[in-house]
């Protein structure tokens, strides 16, 4: 029987016997389904592309300043000190994909994820506008270069690389920051020939990625696709086609007017291969689960308006476990799934602790390398610190100034008295803090200074003083 043939697993759906690459031509998708991802994928795209033009409290809502080591996630500005809360961050992301990996398979691939929004919702929809559905585009493909061919192409690739320099403007503002991407514009291209170039290699990228590349992203380039081998089990919810029904005991076999399939003992499956000539990735999805599924449920809608065509009943192809399939067992959480839920509960709680805990204004004293004390008259005791303050808001830190808190002292600055700490910015200078040595217990001893606003008390800090042995 075909269903037998294990074939399948020999090469990947896009590659053909001869080791080219085999170009998929998915029938345009309509259904339930579809509907709700065009919702999904519309939020999401307005998400994606507002994220770096939206504020709060002056800072950009999501921006990836790799360059500048400078992050903002929902509005909190991350600096590189701040690189353990954007690590946490990241392993809370990673947790929460597998965990909903676990559970519901590659849902984010089909539902979330930029590649699929992008090629399914915006690029393969011009195809569609522009080449017609995939029997049109097969056509077109294989016909001569004529004046209508020319004039499809010319449009589309045209379409597809505006749209490319949009995303890529796009992924500039996360980079570079929405503001500095707004005064390049205004400025004109030719005042950032180097950000003008960047951009156009971004647009290179991609344009290659949807008018070429395309399901290959996901087939062979994600790493998150290559983990869904280790992470999906039996008790996973991923697209599915039920093969107890669609095979029923003598296989699947085609369709005729008024049989009686159970009596016949066929299966529900009428072989009428829309869920292959559907999918974007070229798949079978009656073969099983598969490394190429991107959890698009093109196949789902596809097979329902089949089974609704012919009076079966929906759901042939749907979401389901493979346990639910074979032994009718209902979703189930499992020890895996209470660990994983587990781990992000506590590692979500430490973020989001770490964050109320996070000062606005980070200070940092260290003695200057190399320096020890210098006795000074009157038996005080001095040593030399750099400092560095970080303002990680958007509004300046007016006429700061440090305090000992710790011992009673002096703090100098050398160069000025108060000072201002611009917005998003930092400030860095040297002082010397004097101590007189009947205030001092042993040869290292640990100091903690205020940093002043005025009269506000805004950061405490800490730092070590050396001092004689003899005064041990
Ligand atoms: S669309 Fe449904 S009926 Fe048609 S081949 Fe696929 S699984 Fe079978
Ligand atoms: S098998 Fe179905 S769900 Fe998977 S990628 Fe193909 S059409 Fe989408």
């Amino acid at each position: 029987m075909a269903q037998d043939s294990e074939h399948f697993r020999d090469s990947i759906g896009t590659i053909n016997e001869d080791g080219k690459r085999a170009w998929v031509y998915p029938k345009k998708p309509s259904g339930k389904l579809y509907e709700y991802r065009k919702y999904v994928s519309y939020a999401l795209l307005l998400f994606l592309v507002a994220s770096p033009f939206i504020k709060i409290n002056g800072n950009q809502f999501l921006m990836f300043n790799v360059l500048e080591r400078r992050f903002n996630i929902f509005g909190f500005p991350f600096w590189p000190q701040d690189f353990h809360l954007f690590v946490i961050s990241m392993i809370i992301g990673v947790v929460f994909i597998a965990l909903f990996t676990v559970a519901f398979g590659r849902i984010f691939c089909g539902w979330m994820c930029p590649q699929t929004i992008f090629l399914e919702m915006v690029f393969r929809r011009i195809e569609y506008w522009i080449d017609g559905d995939r029997g049109a585009q097969i056509k077109l493909d294989r016909q001569e270069w004529n004046a209508e061919k020319i004039r499809k192409r010319t449009l589309k690739w045209f379409l597809f690389f505006i749209i490319s320099f949009l995303i890529a403007n796009v992924f500039l503002a996360y980079l570079i920051g929405s503001d500095r991407l707004i005064r390049y514009v205004i400025d004109g291209p030719l005042q950032h020939v180097g950000t003008l170039v960047s951009l156009l290699i971004f647009t290179s990228v991609f344009y290659f990625i949807f008018a070429w590349f395309r399901e290959q992203v996901c087939i062979i380039a994600c790493p998150y696709g290559r983990m869904q081998g280790v992470l999906l089990d039996n008790k996973s919810i991923v697209v599915a086609y039920d093969h107890k029904r669609g095979e029923g005991e003598n296989g699947r076999k085609k369709f005729r007017k008024s049989e009686d399939r159970n009596a016949l003992g066929n299966g529900d499956c009428i072989d009428c291969n829309q869920c292959v000539n559907v999918c974007p990735t070229g798949i079978d999805i009656r073969n099983g689960t598969q490394l190429e599924c991107v959890n698009c449920t093109a196949c789902i809608d596809e097979c329902n308006t089949i089974m609704d065509k012919v009076n079966l009943p929906k759901g042939l192809i749907r979401y389901a476990s493979e346990d639910e399939i074979v032994k009718k067992e209902k979703f189930k959480f499992t020890p895996r799934l209470k660990g994983y839920t587990a781990v992000l509960f506590i590692l979500t709680g430490i973020l989001v602790g770490m964050l109320f805990l996070r000062n606005d204004l980070e200070a940092t004293i260290l003695r200057l390398p190399g320096q020890l004390y210098e006795h000074k008259p009157n038996n005080v005791i001095s040593n030399v610190f750099t400092y560095k303050l970080i303002n990680k808001t958007t509004k300046n830190v007016d006429d700061v100034h440090f305090k000992l808190l710790s011992h009673k002292g002096n703090i100098i600055l050398v160069r000025h008295e108060d000072f201002d700490v611009p917005a998003q910015d930092l400030s860095e200078g040297t002082l010397f803090i004097e101590i007189n040595n009947s205030a001092l217990k042993d040869d290292k001893e640990k100091l903690e200074i205020g940093v002043y606003s005025g009269d506000k008390l805004i950061e405490t800090t800490t730092t070590s003083f050396l001092a004689p042995r003899s005064y041990k």
